[in-house]
């Protein structure tokens, strides 16, 4: 008789105060990256935390057991750079083993991804996240300090080739990568890809983040009508997470729009993120967070406190937009995302 597989245990979900069911979960592995992005770098420098105070991957992974336990279905490891940490690979695959029905994902810069796609399928990887805010060469050293445009470029038809399903990122940002428009959607266009365009938030001092680089969702959407004719996807298809999806006429990708900041997504807001040393932030744009880290290294505690901490956490995750009203200064949240994990 064939019997089916039970990957996760039949355990309460993280509810919260809103009615929200908290199923997602985003991992920062480091708060290390090998780009130096203008709207993420601080140019008088950067302190990064010292390697003891990142969690260890041991420690990743008994925060994982436990947060599938809770009811997270969904997992994206993200930093800093996730790759730019020795081992990423080896904590997936310990990952899937020990939660083979789990969806996990990874989001990277694909500047060090060439040669590892096969072994992330081997593995049972098969979305990827990757950020590109630029397919001009000058572009990108401009915008993330560093002339890589080619590993990243390299990397995502290596993906393609291999039949990685790919969401492509890109910042949008006015009088920067306004001008490429066309370009990310023609790749849109030629290649099985959701192309999404993420309003620039004010995340961080020192970000360099101005109204005059803001460029709203509704004004891409607009901008893009007149290169292309989007048309409207069926129901089950229209969004993914917080992106608006659009299919593109003729074309084998669509085209998607994050609006963080103009058309919020609170209401069905279901993530929690865990800093690279330990912290569980509950909305990106709240600085309030709860320390995972001494929990899981005091010897007197365990995961049972870990556990409080989580629900307690999930019941207070408040409403997002709500804090964007009551910003006073253009920087919403004082760390940026490096340090968080975007
Ligand atoms: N290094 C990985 C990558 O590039 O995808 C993961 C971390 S990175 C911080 C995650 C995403 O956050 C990237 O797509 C980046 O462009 C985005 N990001 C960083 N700062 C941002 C901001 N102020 N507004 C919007 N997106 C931002």
């Amino acid at each position: 008789m064939n019997q089916t597989a039970i990957p996760f245990p039949a355990a309460a979900s993280i509810g919260d105060s809103h009615g929200r069911c908290v199923n997602y979960l985003r991992i920062s592995v480091t708060d290390r990256c090998n780009l130096r992005c203008m709207y993420c770098w601080n140019s008088e420098g950067m302190q990064f935390l010292q390697h003891a105070d990142i969690l260890t991957y041991e420690e990743i992974l008994r925060l994982v057991d436990l947060a599938v336990d809770m009811g997270i279905r969904k997992i994206r490891l993200t930093g800093g750079e996730p790759f730019a940490r020795k081992g990423l690979l080896h904590l997936l695959e310990q990952m899937l083993l020990r939660h083979p029905g789990l969806d996990l994902r990874l989001t990277t810069n694909a500047t060090l991804l060439s040669g590892k796609v096969q072994a992330l399928k081997d593995i049972g990887i098969s979305w990827l996240n990757i950020s590109l805010d630029t397919f001009n060469r000058q572009k990108f050293q401009h915008i993330t300090g560093r002339d890589m445009l080619r590993n990243v470029t390299g990397a995502i038809d290596e993906a393609l080739d291999l039949g990685m399903k790919i969401k492509l990122n890109a910042v949008a940002l006015k009088g920067i990568n306004d001008d490429e428009l066309p370009v990310f959607i023609n790749f849109a266009r030629r290649n099985p890809v959701d192309v999404r365009f993420i309003e620039f938030m004010p995340m961080g001092h020192c970000n360099r983040w101005t109204q005059d680089n803001f460029w709203a969702a509704e004004d891409i959407l607009a901008a893009a009508r007149s290169h292309a004719v989007l048309t409207t996807l069926g129901p089950g298809e229209r969004k993914s997470g917080p992106a608006r999806l659009y299919g593109i006429e003729g074309g084998m990708g669509r085209l998607g729009f994050i609006s963080p900041m103009s058309n919020h997504f609170c209401n069905s807001c279901n993530r929690l993120r865990i800093t690279s040393d330990g912290k569980l932030r509950t909305c990106l744009f709240s600085d309030k967070e709860y320390g995972l880290r001494q929990i899981l290294r005091h010897p007197g505690l365990s995961m049972q406190h870990v556990r409080r901490v989580l629900e307690n956490a999930g019941k207070r995750k408040p409403l997002g937009y709500k804090l964007l009203q009551e910003m006073r200064e253009h920087t919403i949240a004082d760390k940026r995302m490096n340090a968080i994990g975007g």
